[in-house]
């Protein structure tokens, strides 16, 4: 089996457990230990949660803040007096405090570009990380998702 087909069934494909049709899901690309979070540094590997999911779904990992277009590492930066429905209307921006750059744009652009991928193959559910600016059921992508109809299941 070549590496490449290795890392596949690995990561992305159920092996025997799901047979036949599998319901592609979304997971935040941090739980499979991708260096992709703020600090830049490797991801604690959810095994456990991987496991359980992979059972039942096809996993597509994503990081909405990279796809946004935010370097890894980044600043880290929070939703302060506010929420990604917030951010999404207009009433909230998102500044990075050491550097007062304005990261709004990032963040809804990355927001967007998951929610064409979860349109693109068919995910009705995504398993995304709490407390993220981005992928927290209240953040800007988990808001988004959610707007489109889309189930988000907090992951802490
Ligand atoms: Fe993980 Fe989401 Fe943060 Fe990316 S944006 S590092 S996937 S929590």
């Amino acid at each position: 089996m070549s590496s490449i087909k290795k890392a596949q069934t690995g990561y992305l494909l159920p092996e025997k457990d799901c047979r036949g049709y599998c319901e592609p899901v979304l997971v935040s690309a941090c739980f499979l230990g991708i260096p992709c979070r703020w600090h830049g540094r490797r991801a604690k590997r959810r095994d456990a949660l991987l496991e359980r999911l992979k059972k039942k779904y096809v996993l597509v990992p994503i990081c909405p803040e990279q796809l946004g277009g935010m370097p890894t590492p980044r600043s880290g930066e929070y939703l302060h007096g506010g929420t990604g429905a917030d951010v999404l209307d207009g009433r909230l921006r998102i500044v990075d405090s050491r550097t007062g750059q304005d990261l709004t744009d990032f963040h809804v652009s990355g927001a967007r570009y998951t929610l064409e991928i979860a349109e693109t193959i068919g995910a009705r559910r995504a398993f995304l990380k709490a407390g993220s600016p981005s992928c927290d059921r209240d953040g800007v992508t988990g808001e988004l998702l959610r707007r489109a109809g889309i189930e988000v299941i907090r992951v802490p």
